[in-house]
Formats: C-alpha cells, sequence, structure tokens
C-alpha cells in the first residue's frame, strides 16, 4: 500500500501483546475460528488449507448488488464435523459441501460451516456458498476504508488487511495462498477486471456479459481484487508479459504514463530482483476515494492519480509481499519497507539522490522525536499503515543491512529472498538468517536494534 498523505500517528507505543484476544468458544468449528495472527486474530481458521477460489460475482453497479456463487477447494488437515469461513458479506441462501445441503451458523465475522459428514483428514473437499444483496465497505478508524467499496460507476475491492470477507467466504490468513478465477457478469459496457489474466472472450447473454479472470499463481487473500466500472483498457506486452492497464475516462488523466511507468518498472525489477513472479503485471486506475493505492497482485489499484514512485513502490510488492508474504500482520514492514526500499534504489539508479543521501537526512532525525517511537518489526495493530515506523524506518533498516553487509551481499539478499520464498510466507527471522548465511556476520544486534527497539539505533 502506498498512503497518499502519510498518516503519522506514532504517538504511543505499540502494545500488540494486548491483541490476542481469546477466541469466542461460541464461534469455534473443529477448524479454530482465527488463525492466530497477533494482530488480527479471528482472521484466518484452522483445520483446512484453500487450494482455490472459484468466485462467480453478478455485480449491478445501479443498484450495488451482487449475486454470487462461491466454491472453495480446500485440503483438510484434520478430521472436521465443522469448520469455519470468515465472512461479513451480503446474506447467505445456502451452503453445500462436496454437492450436499450443510448447516451454517454467522456470529460476527466467523461463519461456521457443518456438513452432513465429517470431512476426513487429508481429503479435499469443496464448500459453495450462495449470497446475494448489497456488500458493505469496511471503515477502520486507523485502517481507513477498504474491502467491497461501491464507486460511482461500479465497485473497487481493496482488501488489505482483512477486507476479503466483505465479499466473499474466505480464510483470511495471511500464510494460505490459494489460486483464483473469477467470473464476473455486468450489465452490457460496463467493464471487470481483476487479477491475473483473462480466460477467453466475454460471453454475451441478453443485456449482461461474463468475464471471467485466472490468477494461476498462489496469492493471499488481502491481495484478491475485483474493479468493476467505465474503464478503457491497454493491452500492451513488457518482452513476453502482459501488461494491461486501465482507467477510468471521467478522470483528467488517461494511463499513458501509467502503462508505460509500469512496463520500466516491472522490466527495471526484473534486473534489480530476479524473475517476475506472475504471469502479467498491469495497473487500474479509478475513482475511489480511499486515499491509497494498493499492490493488489500482479494488477495493483491505484486511487485518482499513479506517480511514478507509486507505480514502482506497487510493483517492487509483488516480489515483496505478494510473491514474498510476511507470516503475519505483526511483520509488514517486509512489505512496505523492501517496497520503500525500492523507491531509493530506482531514484539512486535514475540520477537522483542517493539512498545513503536518503539514510542520513532521515537519520539526523533527533533521538526524542516521536519518529523512533514504535517498533519498526511490531508495531502494533492500529499502526501497520505507519508512515515512519513501517515505511520509512523499514527501508531505513535494510539500507543499514546493506551499509553492515557491502553492496554485493546485499543485492545478493534482494534476489535470494525473492528466490527462496517465492511464492511463500517468511518472517524478518528468515531474513536475518538468510543476510548471516550470505555475509557470515552476526546480525542479531542489527536487526533488534533496528526492529524491536523504540529507540533510534546507534550508527549502522
Ligand atoms: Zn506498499
Amino acid at each position: 500500500m502506498t498512503k497518499r498523505r502519510w498518516g503519522t500517528t506514532a504517538t504511543a507505543l505499540g502494545c500488540s501483546m494486548l491483541l490476542f484476544a481469546a477466541v469466542p468458544a461460541s464461534a469455534t468449528g473443529d477448524g479454530a475460528a482465527g488463525s492466530g495472527d497477533p494482530y488480527f486474530p479471528l482472521a484466518g481458521n484452522q483445520g483446512y488449507d484453500v487450494e482455490h477460489y472459484d468466485l462467480a460475482l453478478d455485480f449491478t453497479p445501479s443498484t450495488h448488488t451482487l449475486v454470487a456463487q462461491a466454491t472453495i477447494t480446500a485440503e483438510a488437515v484434520k478430521d472436521l464435523r465443522s469448520f469455519n469461513l470468515d465472512y461479513s458479506g451480503p446474506a447467505i441462501q445456502r451452503i453445500q459441501v462436496d454437492g450436499r445441503p450443510a448447516a451454517f451458523r454467522q456470529d460476527g465475522q466467523e461463519l461456521t460451516v457443518t456438513p452432513d459428514r465429517k470431512v476426513r483428514r487429508g481429503k479435499d473437499f469443496k464448500v459453495t456458498v450462495w449470497y446475494a444483496g448489497q456488500p458493505q465497505q469496511l471503515d477502520d478508524p486507523t485502517l481507513g476504508v477498504y474491502g467491497w467499496i461501491n464507486t460511482d460507476d461500479g465497485a473497487v475491492a481493496l482488501n488489505q488487511p482483512d477486507g476479503a470477507r466483505t465479499w466473499y467466504p474466505v480464510n483470511d490468513d495471511i500464510r494460505d495462498k490459494a489460486t483464483y478465477t473469477y467470473r464476473i457478469t455486468t450489465p452490457n459496457g460496463t467493464t471487470a477486471l481483476a487479477n491475473g489474466e483473462p480466460v477467453g472472450k466475454p460471453v454475451v447473454r441478453g443485456d449482461r456479459t461474463t468475464v471471467v479472470w485466472s490468477m494461476r499463481k498462489p496469492m493471499a487473500s488481502y491481495l484478491s481484487m475485483v474493479a468493476i466500472g467505465k474503464y478503457n483498457v491497454t493491452n500492451g506486452k513488457v518482452g513476453k508479459l502482459p501488461n494491461i492497464t486501465a482507467y477510468d475516462p471521467a478522470l483528467p488523466v488517461t494511463d499513458a504514463d501509467l502503462h508505460r511507468l509500469t512496463a520500466e518498472a516491472s522490466v527495471w525489477g526484473k534486473a534489480e530482483f530476479g524473475p517476475y513472479p506472475f504471469d502479467s503485471t498491469g495497473g487500474i486506475l479509478d475513482r475511489i476515494g480511499v486515499h491509497y493505492a494498493l499492490e493488489t497482485q500482479s494488477r495493483p489499484v491505484y486511487d485518482g492519480t499513479a506517480r511514478e514512485s507509486t507505480i514502482v513502490h506497487e510493483i517492487a510488492h509483488q516480489w515483496y509481499g505478494n510473491s514474498v508474504t510476511p507470516k503475519s500482520w505483526a511483520d509488514i514492514w517486509l512489505n512496505e519497507g523492501f517496497a520503500t526500499y525500492a523507491t531509493w534504489l530506482w531514484r539512486e539508479e535514475h540520477g537522483g539522490a542517493t539512498a545513503q543521501s536518503v539514510f542520513d537526512g532521515l537519520y539526523a532525525t533527533p533521538a526524542g522525536d516521536p519518529f523512533w517511537n514504535l517498533k519498526t518489526g511490531d508495531p502494533g495493530r492500529d499502526e501497520i499503515f505507519n508512515g515512519d515506523a513501517i515505511y520509512t524506518r523499514g527501508a531505513m533498516t535494510l539500507h543499514a543491512l546493506r551499509m553492515k553487509m557491502g553492496d554485493q551481499d546485499f543485492f545478493k539478499l534482494l534476489r535470494d529472498w525473492a528466490d527462496k520464498y517465492k511464492y511463500r510466507s517468511a518472517d524478518s527471522r528468515d531474513l536475518r538468517k538468510l543476510a548471516e548465511n550470505i555475509s557470515g556476520k552476526d546480525l542479531r544486534p542489527l536487526f533488534e536494534a533496528w526492529l524491536y527497539t523504540a529507540a533510534k539505533p546507534g550508527t549502522p
């Protein structure tokens, strides 16, 4: 994510441990409600592993109405008499498990499904949920507006961190990646985009059109996205990689710069970080009113404007955040620190200020300044998008590492990190181990000072 205005709310120390809320027993099936994330304890569930989401979404912009059928293919990792999904979307009509009617109940964001026969450990099973109504966005005092967001001519879904449940039943565990198929039906003349690539040609039935999009590489649910509305779409290629961008023609700009800069940033990222991890790149520029951009997998979404540094930031996330994903939200600096540092590198390599001079300017911030008040590696649930602690100090942490390791080892680390944990999840400890293996240095003190101390670190 990139915020257009940094919401600097670094006024108090994070106390994330207080957020280890107990999961209400009433909401718990055999597959427990909640995956144990310290910041979002109810997001995600246990007892199964999702392999694929097939989302058939029929949306009418004029009434904001969604009629949907979600089919989730998962593997049971234990015997399940019942299991939970995260869901706070439109009213559910019915649910089937492996084609047989299943009982269900809802308690807050927890949807507990009880199949008529137990799902055995090790078995794949399919859950199909039919639902219809008007999805509602989430509006959090510190995280902002997210989830399913209606726009003047359609809707855009932006889920980070836990908004996927506003439009489909989901195992909203940051670690449970899956592939996706979207079958989106809208009134003729409306365009629908999503992550990944279009499959086949649009199918027109009467006054409605259905398009299919497919994300064939593993994706965390917070990165899933659909965009429905009036769009002008540009289909291009960067080498063999499709580059699909789109913009709302009601905007005063086209997507010419977005298309070109997305291509340039994707090529630059390949040279810098290693092979591009997905089967297409792109971007969507719309009027949404959320005041941030989000790195939705293979196709980031930009609100109102897409500046060069923002595009570089969101494209860098395709390697750092989307392909290599944190194991918990406490480690979000692994997304934002890397993406921010990518913009420093881009500037350094395009005739602008060096990363060292940017670092030096920031490091001059006095020790007593609130800039240093949070732990970058554990900021607390309400501070995961803190501009100072997560974005800027995350990038500074990487630069401190570069100073300690030397350029050769540091740039090897950037590539090896993207390669070793491709399509997987990793945490700060994994990064330290990899950096120590590459450099042969003990980096524990550096990580301790830069990530887990709410104070200005000593000179790296
Ligand atoms: Zn970001």
